[in-house]
């Protein structure tokens, strides 16, 4: 920009600003307030001195204050419902390593990230070993649902079951149900780590039965399919559970090292598991 046109722009934010009176900037403010444009409040005397500077076209200003204020809204959005799906971590799908775990296909993983998923109702399942990364995906693709607008709400099926024993007793397990059916995805972590009982069971089918065909479900395991009747301690009931879950699912199966292990095994302080050794390995 030539010493004119720096001038000139110079002169035009003054004379913006001085034909903005103080009782027209309190008016404007007053408004926002109203309207809760909250980001353009505390931006509002910043924004016209860049607009008279710049000279810019009405079109371009509005356009550029309301960019602001959707993109300060959507950030809240965003980590109000990442807060309210309780993660236990928050790792998005840009820092999993796929080149460590080569079972995994990265390409599947980047499909299921556009959401597709969820609008069509179908149920993600991550079987492996501990520590390959399937309580890591589950988050990373909650992330993407919530970035895509959806609500969420993470839990451990231990938690899960503890909390619909608990309501069932104290006769609330109407309202508890309600609150997993709720969330446009729902995800449970570590199925077969403890052993489940059999009101345990019964309730967990029933939450199952539920979303069936409604509301998708992102599931972990560190127990194949095939072992999921001594999970849940009766056959008939993980038959009637695996039945409504895999009728319209993705299932991924992880055969692999465990990552908390990754510098041990580089420094050849423990040994390699031989791919037919996991327990995701015979579904
Ligand atoms: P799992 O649920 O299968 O037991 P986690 O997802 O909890 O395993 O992974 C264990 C730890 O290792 C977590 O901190 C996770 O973020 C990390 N991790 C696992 N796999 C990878 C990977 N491929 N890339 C980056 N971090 C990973
Ligand atoms: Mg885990």
């Amino acid at each position: 920009m030539s010493r004119g046109t720096t001038k000139t722009a110079a002169v035009a934010a003054s004379a913006a600003a001085a034909m903005t009176t103080p009782a027209q900037l309190e008016r404007l403010a007053e408004h926002l307030r109203k309207l809760r444009l909250l980001k353009s409040g505390e931006r509002l005397e910043a924004l016209l001195q860049d607009a008279a500077a710049q000279e810019l076209p009405y079109a371009e200003f509005l356009e550029h204050v309301l960019g602001e204020e959707v993109a300060a809204k959507t950030s809240k959005n965003i980590a109000m419902r990442t807060a309210m799906a309780r993660f236990p971590f928050v790792k998005p799908l840009e820092t999993f390593e796929f080149a460590y775990q080569p079972s995994i296909d990265a390409k599947q993983v980047h499909t299921l990230a556009s959401c597709h998923f969820i609008e069509h109702g179908d149920n993600v399942i991550v079987l492996g070993p501990p520590g390959v990364g399937k309580t890591h995906l589950a988050v990373s693709l909650g992330l993407k649902a919530i970035q895509a607008g959806y609500r969420v709400l993470f839990t451990t099926a231990a938690s899960l079951i503890e909390k619909l024993t608990k309501a069932h007793t104290e006769g609330r397990l109407e309202e508890k149900l309600k609150l997993y059916t709720a969330p446009r995805l729902l995800i449970i972590d570590e199925i077969g780590y403890l052993p489940i009982d059999r009101v345990g069971a019964n309730l967990f089918f029933q939450l199952i039965s539920r979303r069936y065909e409604r509301g998708p479900m992102i599931l972990t395991s560190n127990q194949s399919f095939g072992a999921w009747g001594e999970v849940f301690g009766d056959r008939v009931i993980a038959t009637a559970i695996l039945d409504r879950l895999l009728h319209h699912a993705v299932t991924m199966n992880i055969r692999g090292n465990s990552y908390r292990l990754k510098d041990k095994l580089k420094a050849g302080l423990v040994r390699s598991h031989d791919d037919s050794s996991q327990p995701g390995g015979e579904i």
